[in-house]
């Protein structure tokens, strides 16, 4: 059997007296999961358990905490730090109410996640549309990396740790910043050669011109399935951007065609069907099947 033979969806798997996300109620967490479980031993499929650690989050508002268009790096500058020996820079998502600790669909069934955090507005092009109202004006607890060969030996040293050579790892660049030049781009690419299983999903804001940008689709093209980052900002196909319309809709027509909202932001605001409280449960950003623009929530303030 394949994994994607695995695949469970959350509609499938709950009967809608325990169609309740976490995100929404965290209250007998434990006998959801028991519930969960029984279901999809129930149907012979394999059941991955929601880890995380917290299931309640802020609800984007679809609004956005502004700065002035002068400030050049995070507005939290006591959470930067530079990578020292030993240090494990890749958070496990299980830590995120967002992304989850293990995929529970699609064909990285069961991989478990981690991301990588850098310093916001500093790595990032001076064209980004989100540049003033940055996610990162609200995240003063997020612990910031300083990109520089300690982080790089610190990340291959935990990746191999991890074993991304012999199972599947996913891997969400970057909960903040953006890659920080055409080099880092390249660096990633060797290390997806030197780690045949590792699969990274994120977004970006370099424009494709740039030389970052040219960087990214060049390494795109060469790994279709396991670099998958969408651009921020663009209304097209592989594109991600925000709107402050909360909306219950699951789809918002484009021009290029539908764009998803992210089923995440939709469940946690507490609209429209909910089928997945989590990027663990969605999968949409690293199906590299799924070229819909992908729509957020404007959130922070
Ligand atoms: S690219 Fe992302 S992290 Fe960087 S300034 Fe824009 S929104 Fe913030
Ligand atoms: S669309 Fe899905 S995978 Fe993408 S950010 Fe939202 S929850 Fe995560």
């Amino acid at each position: 059997m394949k994994p994607s033979d695995l695949v469970l969806t959350i509609g499938e798997l709950l009967g809608p007296e325990d169609n309740q996300f976490a995100c929404l109620e965290f209250k007998d967490h434990y006998n959801r999961e028991r519930v969960r479980r029984k279901a999809a031993e129930r149907k012979g499929l394999m059941y991955v358990r929601d880890d995380r650690r917290a299931l309640v989050t802020m609800r984007a508002q679809g609004k956005a905490r502004e700065v002035p268009r002068s400030t050049q790096t995070t507005i939290y500058p006591g959470k930067v730090v530079r990578s020292g020996p030993g240090d494990m820079p890749l958070k496990p998502g299980k830590y995120s109410t967002k992304l989850g600790g293990k995929v529970a669909v699609g064909d990285l069934l069961g991989a478990p996640i981690y991301s990588l955090t850098l310093i916001e507005r500093e790595t990032c092009p001076k064209t980004c549309k989100l540049w003033t109202t940055c996610y990162g004006n609200s995240m003063h607890l997020a612990k910031r990396y300083v990109w520089d060969k300690s982080l790089q030996d610190a990340i291959y040293w935990q990746l191999t740790a991890l074993k991304a050579y012999e199972k599947p790892i996913l891997l969400r660049l970057h909960v903040l910043g953006d890659f920080p030049s055409a080099s880092a781009v390249r660096w990633w690419g060797e290390v997806l050669d030197k780690l045949p299983l590792l699969h990274i999903f994120g977004f970006t804001s370099w424009p494709w011109h740039s030389r970052p940008g040219k960087a990214i689709d060049d390494l795109r093209a060469e790994q279709p399935k396991r670099f998958i980052i969408r651009r921020s900002g663009k209304q097209e196909p592989w594109g991600a951007t925000v709107t402050n319309q909360v909306t219950a809709d699951s789809h918002i027509q484009r021009e290029t065609g539908r764009a998803i909202i992210c089923p995440a932001e939709r469940t946690a605001a507490g609209f429209g069907p909910k089928t997945a409280a989590c990027c663990a449960q969605c999968g949409l950003c690293y199906n590299p099947k799924i070229e819909n623009e992908i729509v957020f929530f404007e959130h922070g303030a």
